[in-house]
């Protein structure tokens, strides 16, 4: 960890102390003290970037003066660990609840995929890089939401907008999450100024070769070795609301989709059992080839039709294989939202 990351985490934890001690011994309590710092928190089921954009927000706002810490909605995943590891961050802790809290979220502003209890915290900001969801506010807020590949892009463009210099080891872990985010700038939601981002917080880093650390994520992202399908399925896995139905959405990544052979059978079992448990209307599953780039869609839904609706070709039994389409925000929700309208 660097100085000044230290730096900003100590601020951060001094000054909730300083204003617990304040607090009159009989109305100190625990919400109490939690209340005074600000939690920047990703969306559920947790990715790279959700978890990068939670712990560079919540160093720039640190060091602006608005105490933060980085938060998680659950259990981060391998190429996460192996990116908080390698740049020696802490992981973040996880909250669930929204309730007496100051937030910040990042990387999503959709109610559904945000902390329980929304309407009972205090959102002070939103970061974010996803079409404008359905979070809705009672006071002012900062909002920053650009058509990019990663959050990390945004929250970088935020540090330059303010003047404040980007860590060692907050940089490497933000590009870290700007690849995985963009598949190595592959996805279709990849812009310039993400490869300037790149370049830039590598250049911080000290990092020559983006490609090879790149590789390096992958390489742990796409190692599914032992996992059981359920938690396949579910670790980037995202519920919607579209013309009033109930829509799951999960997405694999993977480095060929031949990896993905063993565990097919097994998916598709527990994507007929999410789908009945949750009530949805369709659960759809993006297995993603990073190689071939193209994403084979498995589908369980009640509607048949909508597919093709959707995507202008009719689906082989219950999957499609879609050339070209890697991004779920891009290239999937658009075209099922506008189906599912019809
Ligand atoms: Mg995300
Ligand atoms: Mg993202
Ligand atoms: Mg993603």
């Amino acid at each position: 960890m660097t100085i000044r990351f230290c730096l900003g985490l100590l601020l951060c934890g001094l000054s909730a102390l300083n204003s617990f001690a304040q607090t009159p011994p009989k109305a100190a309590s625990a919400t109490k003290a939690a209340a005074s710092v600000a939690y920047v928190v990703g969306h559920r089921n947790p990715d790279l970037d959700s978890i990068a954009s939670a712990i560079g927000l919540a160093d720039l706002m640190t060091r602006r003066g608005v105490p933060c810490v980085p938060a998680a909605q659950g259990k981060v995943t391998p190429d996460t660990a192996f990116a908080l590891a390698k740049f020696g961050l802490p992981v973040p802790e996880i909250i669930t609840d929204a309730t007496d809290r100051k937030l910040l979220l990042t990387d999503h502003s959709d109610t559904l995929q945000s902390l329980d209890n929304l309407a009972k915290g205090e959102i002070l900001a939103i970061v974010d890089h996803h079409k404008l969801g359905d979070v809705t506010t009672r006071s002012p807020l900062e909002m920053w939401v650009w058509p990019v590949g990663s959050t990390c892009t945004v929250v970088a463009g935020m540090y330059d907008f303010y003047g404040v210099g980007i860590p060692k080891g907050v940089a490497g872990t933000m590009l870290c999450a700007l690849l995985s985010d963009t598949l190595l700038f592959k996805s279709s939601t990849t812009t310039p100024t993400d490869h300037r981002t790149a370049e830039k917080l590598a250049r911080i880093e000290g990092i020559r070769d983006i490609q090879a650390l790149g590789m390096e994520v992958f390489r742990v992202k796409a190692n599914l070795a032992g996992t059981p399908a359920r938690e396949l399925l579910l670790r980037d896995y995202k519920d919607f609301t579209m013309g009033g139905k109930k829509v799951g959405i999960g997405q694999i990544e993977v480095m060929g989709l031949s990896t993905l052979d063993p565990y097919k059978a097994g998916l598709r079992a527990e994507m007929n059992l999410l789908k009945a448990e949750k009530g949805l209307s369709a659960l759809f599953l993006m297995l993603t080839d990073i190689l071939t780039e193209g994403t084979e869609l498995l589908l369980v839904l009640d509607d048949g039709a909508l597919v093709e609706k959707a995507f202008g070709r009719k689906p082989q039994g219950d999957r499609l294989w879609l050339p070209g389409v890697m991004s779920r925000k891009k290239d999937v929700v658009p075209s099922l939202e506008k189906a599912f309208a019809r």
